[in-house]
C-alpha cells in the first residue's frame, strides 16, 4: 500500500494544497527526505504565487496529481547541509524556482539548459527520483539537490527577489538569449502582469528602450512612470499602432489569453523577433507573410536554467531589481487566487510563509 504523506519521509512538513479541482487550498500535513549528502534544507520565509499555480491546483492543464502543493518563487534561510555540499552553509539566504531535478546527462543538461531536459522534475506536482510528489514552497521547509538552490544577494529584500525565480528569469533568458540586452535597441513588452513588470525592469537595466504594449490604457501612467518604460501603446489603437510600425528589435510577449500577431509582427524591424513567454491554451493564427517580409522570427522560452537564473539574480542584486509585491498571510491564499483571475494585483502576491503559516 502507497505511504501516506506524512509516512513517505522522516522529516515532518506543513503546507497548504489543493485536494481537488475546486483548487481551494487548505492546511496540509506531509513529510520531506532528511538532507542527504548533497542536499540543501532550508526553512521557507516568502513563496510568490505564480499563474502556473493558479492553473495548476485547478488542474487547468490536465496534469495535476493532488494532493497538489504549489509554490515555486521559493526563498528562506538554509538550517542544515549534507555533507558533500560546496555551495551552502546554515545561515545562508537561498532561493528554488521551478526546477528540483534533471538528469545532469543530456544535450541540454550538458549545456546549463536543465529547465529544457526531457526529464527535468518541477518543484511541485511531478514525481522526484524516489518516486515521491514533490511538493512546493507554500509550505514552512523544503530540501533541495544543491545544484538548483540559488544564493540571494545580501542586498536583495528576500520577499521582493522570490518571484524573480520565476518571473524574473522567464524574462531575462529570452532578453538575453535573443540578444535583446543591448544598449540602444528597442523592445516591446506585451503584458503589463507578474512577467511583463518583470521584463520591463530587466530591459532598462540592460540600457534598452522599453515601450509597453497594452490593452488597457490605464496602464500607461504605472508603465511609464513607476516602471519607467520609454513609452506605452494601446493595442487596441489602431493609429498609435500604425505609428509604431518596424520600430522594434524584439518584442517580449507574456500574455497568455488568446490575442492577434499579426500587429506585434508589424511592429517588428526587419530581423526582428518576437518571443513567446505566456502560454495560451489554444494554438495561435501565425500570419506566415509578414514573417517572410522582413526575415523575422516568432520564439518560445521558457523560464532558465539554473546557471542563469544564479547569473539573473546577481544582475538584480547589482542593479536593485526586486518585483512589487503585494505581501499577503497564508490564510488569504484562495483569495488571492480569486483576485489572480481578475487579474488584481500589482504585481505579484507574495505570501509571508515565515510569519503567517501556522502548524495545525
Ligand atoms: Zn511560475
Ligand atoms: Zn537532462
Amino acid at each position: 500500500m502507497a505511504k501516506s504523506p506524512e509516512q513517505q519521509h522522516p522529516v515532518q512538513a506543513f503546507g497548504w494544497a489543493a485536494r481537488d479541482t475546486s483548487g481551494v487550498l487548505s492546511p496540509f500535513k506531509f513529510s520531506r527526505r532528511a538532507t542527504g549528502d548533497k542536499d540543501v534544507t532550508f526553512k521557507v520565509l516568502y513563496c510568490g504565487i505564480c499563474h502556473s499555480d493558479l492553473h495548476q491546483i485547478k488542474n487547468e492543464w490536465g496534469f495535476t496529481n493532488y494532493p497538489c502543493l504549489p509554490g515555486h518563487e521559493i526563498v528562506g534561510v538554509v538550517t542544515e547541509v549534507g555533507n558533500e555540499v560546496k555551495k551552502f552553509k546554515a545561515g545562508d539566504r537561498v532561493g528554488v524556482g521551478c526546477l528540483v531535478g534533471s538528469c545532469h546527462n543530456c544535450e541540454d543538461c550538458s549545456n546549463n539548459l536543465e529547465n529544457y531536459c526531457p526529464k527535468l522534475i518541477f518543484t511541485y506536482c511531478s514525481t522526484y527520483f524516489d518516486g515521491t510528489p514533490t511538493y512546493g514552497g507554500y509550505s514552512d521547509l523544503m530540501v533541495v539537490d544543491e545544484h538548483f538552490a540559488i544564493a540571494i544577494p545580501e542586498n536583495l529584500p528576500l520577499d521582493g527577489c522570490a518571484p524573480l525565480l520565476c518571473a524574473g528569469i522567464t524574462t531575462y533568458s529570452p532578453l538575453r538569449h535573443f540578444g535583446l540586452d543591448k544598449p540602444g535597441m528597442h523592445v516591446g513588452v506585451v503584458g503589463l502582469g507578474g512577467l511583463g513588470h518583470a521584463a520591463v525592469k530587466f530591459a532598462k537595466a540592460f540600457g534598452v528602450k522599453v515601450t509597453v504594449i497594452s490593452t488597457s490604457p490605464g496602464k500607461k501612467q504605472e508603465a511609464t512612470e513607476r516602471l519607467g518604460a520609454d513609452s506605452f501603446l494601446v493595442s487596441r489603437d489602431h493609429a498609435q499602432m500604425q505609428a509604431a510600425m518596424g520600430t522594434m528589435d524584439g518584442i517580449i510577449d507574456t500574455v497568455s489569453a488568446q490575442h492577434p500577431l499579426l500587429p506585434l509582427i508589424g511592429l517588428l524591424k526587419s530581423h526582428g523577433k518576437l518571443v513567446m513567454v505566456g502560454a495560451p491554451e489554444k494554438p495561435l493564427e501565425l500570419p506566415v507573410f509578414p514573417l517572410l517580409m522582413g526575415r523575422k522570427i516568432v520564439a518560445g522560452s521558457c523560464i532558465g536554467g539554473i546557471k542563469e537564473t544564479q547569473e539573473m539574480i546577481d544582475f538584480a542584486g547589482k542593479h536593485n531589481i526586486t518585483a512589487d509585491i503585494e505581501l499577503i498571510p497564508m490564510d488569504y491564499v484562495n483569495t488571492a487566487m480569486e483576485r489572480l483571475v481578475k487579474a488584481d494585483v500589482r504585481y505579484r502576491f507574495v505570501i509571508d510563509i515565515g510569519n503567517t503559516l501556522k502548524a495545525a
